[in-house]
């Protein structure tokens, strides 16, 4: 076994349908919180009845644009807030985690999709096309209320999507510059999780026993990439999200058999446990049957990128470090990744290369 070095952030969780309506309250004076921000969408915020709000910022957009979190840190100031309450997707989230970065406020997160950003130290921000992230103590959430009921109103093509991102967090902690025994494990069983529920969830969206699984699978997902870190399929998906508006999930989904079946050959992990996890014998083939059960999107073109946008997505990925890919990459390979994605079209067989280190 390698080395390694295993950080975790510290989160208290609750897991359970109907806690938040139950116990919200109670989480948050637990924190010693006299004057709730809450940070959602207009949908979830009757949620917050029961807290001592002192402001409601619900101007939460897509991709956490800078000028959004001015916004939203300026009215956190206004109101004197000594918490931050975001109930909502990953973008909720998001911005209540640049509203800490910038101000250290604590957060209590209620998550409505299976982002996953919930219980991970990572913060994104978009300004103008370039998406800015970086890791901070200070944006992890001190308490996570995961109650599968705030996610039975999830439309079936985002529900779809939503765990289809989760799916990509698990998929590439076997490989994200992090990975390590711990993070295997639990990614592993996220993906069985998330494999079981989905195509469920998709036939009965309003099941709760699904998406109870599924919102498992997003706090295991979640938890694999918070230590695993991210690797070339997430810093591909932030190109595009971040320059081209591409939908984040969406995005994940379609993405993510073309860089499993890139960097198979080089991460014998990915077919001896990722593979199993979904029931199948490679990784490429079990998330495109997956893909394909649940209806989801794929190709990028499908979703928004132009044919005339390619060089650009692959000048602007060739600008990221992509030294730690176990697999090497440069402009030729990223060029095919994103080409057989703009279409829709995995490549065949894909042969094994040389890796960097001992594979994993
Ligand atoms: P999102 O938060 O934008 O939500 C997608 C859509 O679903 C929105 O229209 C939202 O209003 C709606 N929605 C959310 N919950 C709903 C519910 N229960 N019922 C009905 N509609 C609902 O999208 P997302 O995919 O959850 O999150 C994407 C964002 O999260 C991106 O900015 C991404 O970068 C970030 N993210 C960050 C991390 C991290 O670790 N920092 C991890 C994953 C995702």
């Amino acid at each position: 076994m390698r080395p390694f070095t295993y950080e975790t952030p510290a989160a208290r969780i609750v897991f359970g349908p109907g806690c938040a309506e139950r116990v919200l309250a109670e989480e948050v004076e637990r924190l010693g919180a006299r004057r709730v921000l809450v940070v959602t969408t207009p949908r979830h915020t009757s949620l917050a009845a029961s807290l001592p709000v002192v402001a409601t910022f619900d101007g939460v957009r897509p991709h956490v644009p800078e000028e959004t979190v001015d916004d939203a840190v300026a009215v956190a100031t206004w109101a004197d807030a000594d918490a931050v309450v975001c109930v909502g997707g990953g973008s909720a989230t998001g911005t209540a985690k640049a509203i800490a970065l910038r101000t250290a406020l604590p957060i209590v997160a209620v998550p409505t999709t299976y982002a996953g950003s919930e219980v991970t130290p990572v913060w994104g921000t978009t300004d103008g096309a370039r998406k800015i992230t970086g890791r901070s103590p200070l944006v992890v959430p001190k308490t996570v209320l995961y109650d599968p009921a705030l996610t039975l109103t999830l439309p079936a093509t985002t529900t779809a999507a939503s765990a289809m991102n989760a799916m990509a967090h698990c998929v590439e902690a076997f490989y994200a510059p992090g990975a390590n025994p711990i993070t295997d494990l639990v990614a592993a069983e996220g993906v069985r999780v998330i494999a079981d529920a989905l195509p469920g969830v998709m036939a009965d969206p309003a099941g709760v026993t699904g998406r109870t699984g599924l919102l498992y699978g997003a706090y295991l997902a979640g938890s694999a990439f918070a230590a695993a870190g991210s690797g070339l399929h997430h810093k591909i998906c932030h190109v595009l999200g971040g320059a081209f508006g591409l939908p984040h999930a969406e995005t994940h989904t379609v993405l993510l058999p073309h860089v499993a079946a890139f960097n198979e050959p080089a991460v014998p992990a990915l077919r001896t446990r990722v593979a199993p996890a979904l029931g199948d014998v490679n990784v490429t083939d079990g998330l495109t049957r997956l893909a394909a059960r649940i209806g989801a999107p794929k190709s990028l073109a499908q979703i928004g990128l132009a044919k005339d946008d390619l060089d650009m997505a692959i000048k602007l990925v060739l600008e990221k470090d992509l030294s730690d890919n176990p697999r090497d990459v440069g402009e030729p390979e990223v060029r095919r990744i994103l080409t057989g994605a703009l279409r829709g079209r995995l490549p065949a067989a894909t042969a094994p290369s040389p890796t960097r280190g001992e594979p994993r």
